[in-house]
């Protein structure tokens, strides 16, 4: 079946028409070289990285913004939220620390995107 593909690699937002047969995936569309390693994968295997929040451990209401540290699978983006929603961050953490370590046997960690201090209200 062929699928519309915007590449959103640069800006230009260049368009394609991507099918796959026998032959493999097929590309329709002016695109370079890193708008066709794109769309092949956004094909294929379409992938995204997670943004949100996560609690903290010790009843604040404040919570910590988070992130995956590659893009994970498309079709596992809400799983991983509800799986989150399940989760407490623990101080201290620096920016860049695993929250969470290979989130759903993605292969990603969920990591603070802000330090949390252990002295927090
Ligand atoms: S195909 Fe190339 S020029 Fe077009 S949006 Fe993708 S990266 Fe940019």
């Amino acid at each position: 079946m062929e699928k519309e593909i915007i590449c959103i690699v640069c800006a230009r937002g260049c368009r394609s028409l991507v099918c796959e047969d026998e032959e493999g995936i097929k590309v329709k569309g002016k695109l370079c070289k890193n708008g066709q390693a794109y769309v092949k994968s956004e094909y294929r295997d379409p992938r995204r990285v997670l943004s949100t929040t996560i609690a903290i451990e010790g009843g604040s209401c404040k919570r910590l913004a988070v992130r995956s540290r590659g893009p994970v699978p498309k079709g596992k983006l809400l799983d991983c939220v509800r799986y989150l929603k399940t989760k407490k961050a623990t101080p201290p953490l620096a920016i860049g620390e695993v929250v969470v370590k290979n989130i759903l046997g993605t292969g990603e960690d969920i990591i603070a995107c802000s330090p949390l201090e252990t002295n927090i209200s």
